[in-house]
């Protein structure tokens, strides 16, 4: 028996995998996969795959990264993990050193914990803290935006309006106020996407003004709602939000688990708005794919209203057992280095345009509705019917039809429904952006052709 073949079966015995219908497996084989390399990975057999979408969005120099690798290595020797309560260590406090001057000014105090979801409770905790030991005790609900995503642990999945992954767990969540999105699929025809931004923000001002007295903080994924359906908008929502925020005494939450570290074309994606949220969560690609570490950054106002006497209980006394773990903190360290020494930004933007010209053709196709992209960030939304934009039915799942005819020719992309997108490591090189774009293209014509 193939190696491959009795990794599946092992696996299929004992393990659950996430995000998956394991009935699936019955017909959709797993792929093991024994060595990634820059963009590759390979299976047991030779088999190489490219890896179009980062690995869930985490990889961003590539499999194996030596400046990455030699760093945990090297943390390795000195120390594998400590409790952060009470103790600290030097790759901690480097990297928060490292993350305060990176981020946009006001982000002055960072708090870790390990996963993006968990970053997205602190962020939500500390924010209807920090009302209550200031005394506005009356703040108690979030906003948030229509098709947003923001994790799967309660609180994050309550904040996120994504049906497929939420509707089951309705009566165990919160409920946030809910405005619409921004999403620029839907402008009218001609419409520029900074025309539909700022129309769309005209909710967001009414819900605001109506609810300033019980709002904690509105929560969004700045430019790109990423598990949405890379569904994108215009930095001049943002602009206005923070706007409006700040009028109505209402926190920011910037969730840039996704789409910081350069993904939309600068480190963070509020940097193109000129804005500083109240909180930013970081994960993904804040270890360059390595290991799990995730951080909120907030500002020095914030801290302080929690900063007092132990009796007066206003301590924020949540804990991950591995928050800030050293080797994730070493790796994350290199991560931000590789910023620092190499124009990895203009990099992106040429890789970026390249990415566009590949696919730029399809833009004609009967049954592709849009092209859009935001920086390392491009995604293809197959259509039913072009002129509405009447979408396939997601039973039909087409997108699963671009995933196979990936895979069986060495790319592999991970639809989301009727979206095909590429999110590659920035290590790609033109040439493999042009098989990637010629893979995607090929899967599209086939997964519509009937
Ligand atoms: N927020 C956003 C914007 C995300 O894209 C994700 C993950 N896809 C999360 C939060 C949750 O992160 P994690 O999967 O690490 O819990």
């Amino acid at each position: 028996m193939s190696l491959n073949r009795d990794l599946i079966e092992r696996d299929l015995r004992v393990l659950w995998h996430p995000c998956s219908q394991m009935k699936d497996y019955e017909w959709l084989p797993l792929i093991p996969i024994r060595r990634g390399d820059g963009v590759w990975l390979e299976d047991f057999e030779g088999r190489r795959y490219l890896d179009a979408v980062s690995s869930w969005w985490v990889n961003l120099f590539g499999h194996g990264n030596p400046r990455i690798g030699d760093a945990i290595r090297g943390q390795l020797e000195e120390l594998e993990h400590v409790i952060l309560a009470g103790f600290t260590h030097e790759p901690v406090v480097r990297l928060s050193e490292m993350l305060v001057k990176a981020t946009p000014p006001g982000l002055d105090r960072c708090f870790f914990a390990d996963n993006g979801s968990s970053a997205v409770e602190v962020a939500l905790k500390m924010s209807f803290h920090y009302w209550r030991n200031v005394g506005r005790n009356d703040k108690t609900r979030f906003v948030t935006l229509s098709n947003s995503y923001h994790g799967e642990t309660l609180g994050a999945l309550a904040v996120g309006d994504v049906a497929l992954y939420k509707e089951t767990y309705g009566p165990l969540l919160m409920e946030p106020v809910t405005v619409p999105s921004p999403d620029c699929f839907h402008r009218a025809p001609g419409e520029s996407w900074e025309s539909h931004s700022r129309k769309t923000f005209e909710a967001m001002e009414s819900c605001l003004a109506e609810h300033a007295e019980t709002v904690c903080a509105v929560i969004v994924e700045p430019l790109v709602q990423c598990a949405g359906n890379m569904r994108m908008y215009d930095p001049v929502y943002l602009e206005l939000l923070k706007d409006a925020c700040q009028r109505h005494d209402i926190h920011l939450i910037a969730d840039e688990i996704a789409v910081g570290f350069g993904r939309t074309g600068t480190l963070f994606a509020c940097e193109q708005a000129g804005i500083s949220p109240d909180f930013m969560c970081l994960s993904k690609g804040l270890t360059g794919g390595f290991l799990p570490l995730s951080v909120v950054v907030t500002s020095e106002a914030i801290y302080q209203a929690f900063y007092d006497d132990y009796a007066s209980l206003k301590a924020f006394l949540h804990s991950h057992s591995y928050t800030g773990n050293p080797l994730g903190c070493a790796a994350a360290i290199a991560t931000l280095g590789i910023f620092r020494d190499e124009d990895v930004l203009g990099r992106n933007r040429a890789l970026s345009q390249h990415m566009a010209g590949s696919i730029a053709d399809l833009v004609d196709h009967p049954h592709v509705g849009e092209i859009r992209q935001h920086g390392m960030i491009l995604a293809i939304e197959m259509v039913k019917d072009k002129a509405r934009r009447v979408p396939f039915a997601w039973q039909e799942r087409r997108g699963l039809a671009v995933y196979r005819h990936g895979l069986s020719n060495g790319v592999l992309l991970r639809p989301l429904g009727n979206v095909v997108y590429f999110m590659p490591p920035y290590v790609i090189r033109e040439d493999e952006i042009d098989l990637m774009a010629s893979v995607a293209r090929a899967g599209i014509e086939l997964a519509t052709s009937s």
